[in-house]
């Protein structure tokens, strides 16, 4: 697959999961992932775990010398100050993180973010350094209600800001009656949103918007994985539940080489 215009990136989002103890499967993954070293050089494919706050410090010492990346799950826009509870993009990047998700649907819920709030948090990722991935998806409802295109097409255009580029940031999709339901979209539905977002892409950044990498996110497991990844314009997997256990995240990065 080295023809492949964009690299894939697989990556974890452990979300609120995982304590000490867990970081035994980040070693695994780790280990794995070193054991497939060439595989992955051959195939630019990378691979992530965007583990909690607490382990991001372990996590990057536990993948030292292996291919596998450590990301966290949300950063504030300030690099410091006084929001008590929160982390800084600085402290990602110092902790050891070198890419962070943004605007995960579950954050867009619990702490009703916006799309001008992800703007102001992918600045601050691309000042630290980190590369940020950009999460847009539509609800059941507004899928029911033919509007899952329009929605998504305007968390995209909203969320990012003039300065985007294949380097600094990655979108994923991720349809949210997907998301830990084991529900997937099909093949020609997921075709149809990447090609939408690639077009705006292309539209708004020329070439550059034919490089930034799209990927999907939702339900992904080792079982589907090789369905969603051959679909036009995924370059890669945005992935929860099927994240938490090296065998099942080592499966999917096995279906992206
Ligand atoms: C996610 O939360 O980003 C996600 C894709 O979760 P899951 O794979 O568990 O649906």
């Amino acid at each position: 697959m080295t023809h492949r215009r964009r690299k894939r990136l697989i990556a974890g989002n452990w979300k609120m999961h995982g304590l000490r103890a867990d970081l035994a499967e980040v070693g695994e993954s780790a280990r794995g992932l070193r054991d497939r070293q060439d595989r992955l050089s051959a195939s630019g494919v990378t691979a992530a775990l965007c583990v909690p706050f607490t382990l991001i410090s372990a996590a990057a010492e536990a993948i030292r010398e292996t291919p596998l990346a450590i990301g966290g799950q949300d950063c504030h826009p300030e690099p410091s100050g006084a929001h008590t509870g929160d982390v800084s993009a600085e402290m990602l990047a110092d902790a050891g993180a070198s890419m962070v998700i943004l605007g995960h649907s579950e954050r867009r819920r619990d702490h009703r973010e916006t799309n001008a709030i992800i703007r102001a948090k992918l600045a601050a990722a691309r000042r630290a350094g980190l590369l940020a991935i950009v999460c847009v998806g539509e609800t059941e409802p507004e899928r029911d209600a033919g509007a899952a295109v329009q929605v998504v097409s305007r968390q995209l255009r909203e969320s990012l800001d003039d300065n985007v580029d294949a380097s600094n940031t990655v979108v994923a999709y991720e349809p949210v009656w997907a998301i830990g339901t084991g529900r997937t979209p099909t093949a020609a539905q997921i075709a149809e949103m990447h090609g939408a977002l690639r077009a705006l892409l292309k539209d708004r950044f020329d070439e550059e918007g034919e490089k930034v990498r799209i990927l999907y996110g939702g339900s992904m497991k080792p079982e589907n994985a090789r369905m969603i990844l051959a679909v036009d314009d995924v370059d890669g997997g945005l992935i929860g539940g099927a994240s938490l256990k090296a065998e099942s995240f080592l499966a999917i990065v096995d279906a992206a080489l």
